[in-house]
């Protein structure tokens, strides 16, 4: 496949149609807030293939090809959508920004080259790469509605990307973004940071329940409790006597 090629020296941007200034403006932005949050940046140079067609981005998937899904990353390789493509989608990836997307996918990029490609929680891979795309896209208002609805407990933070305990259509994303967002105003991004820098060193299970506790306190069972709390208003006060 041909189409134009723009280098930016951390990535390269390709298209078949020419790259315009408003899709660097997102990949530029997406990068430099990546970049903020994990304060450093990837050796290797990366990839971002723009597709403005169905057929394209079918042709470029190969196998693990998916109509609705906006964008995918596959190492440091980037495919995504083109806005106008992504604008013809129907509910509910309309809703979705470009650019939001792009820095969703750019977080992908980061997480891959300092953590490696297998190194999960789930979770917070997704939470993070949701959290520092922008601003929430359901209120707490909603959130609070799902999360009874489909009655969501600690076990939604499955390690693994598909825990098979976890069925239907709840919300995962919103939960896993909602949580990583308080876990950043608790403790700050940096600590997520070093905690998966030191986790990915030794990425098993056990090793990763240990490391939650010292980092953040508390089990991440016991965290999401104290985020649950906060969210429908009913956080515990300790220190004037009640409870
Ligand atoms: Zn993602």
């Amino acid at each position: 496949m041909g189409g134009v090629l723009v280098d930016l020296g951390y990535c390269k941007v390709i298209r078949e149609k020419p790259v315009t200034k408003d899709v660097l403006d997102a990949v530029e932005e997406a990068y430099n807030k990546n970049k903020a949050l994990f304060s450093k940046e990837p050796k290797k140079k990366f990839k971002i293939i723009i597709c403005d067609s169905l057929s394209e981005f079918k042709k470029r998937s190969g196998k693990h090809f998916k109509p609705w899904v906006t964008a995918r990353v596959d190492k440091m390789r980037i495919l995504i959508k083109s806005q106008e493509l992504i604008k013809k989608a129907k509910k509910p990836y309309d809703k979705l920004r470009f650019k939001e997307i792009m820095v969703h996918e750019v977080n992908h990029v980061f997480w891959n080259s300092f953590f490696g490609l297998k190194n999960k929680p789930a979770w917070l891979q997704e939470g993070l790469a949701s959290y520092v795309s922008g601003s929430p896209r359901i209120n707490n208002k909603e959130l609070r509605e799902a999360i009874n609805k489909y009655k969501v407990s600690y076990k939604i933070l499955d390690y693994r990307y598909m825990n098979k305990k976890i069925k239907g259509h709840m919300p995962k994303y919103y939960v896993w973004e909602g949580f990583t967002r308080y876990l950043v105003e608790r403790h700050g991004a940096k600590k997520i940071v070093r905690f998966m820098d030191e986790y990915s060193k030794h990425p098993y299970q056990d090793d990763y329940k240990a490391l939650f506790s010292k980092y953040f306190k508390k089990s991440d069972g016991r965290v999401f409790r104290d985020y649950l709390n906060r969210l429908f208003n009913k956080e515990v006060q300790t220190y004037m006597g009640k409870y």
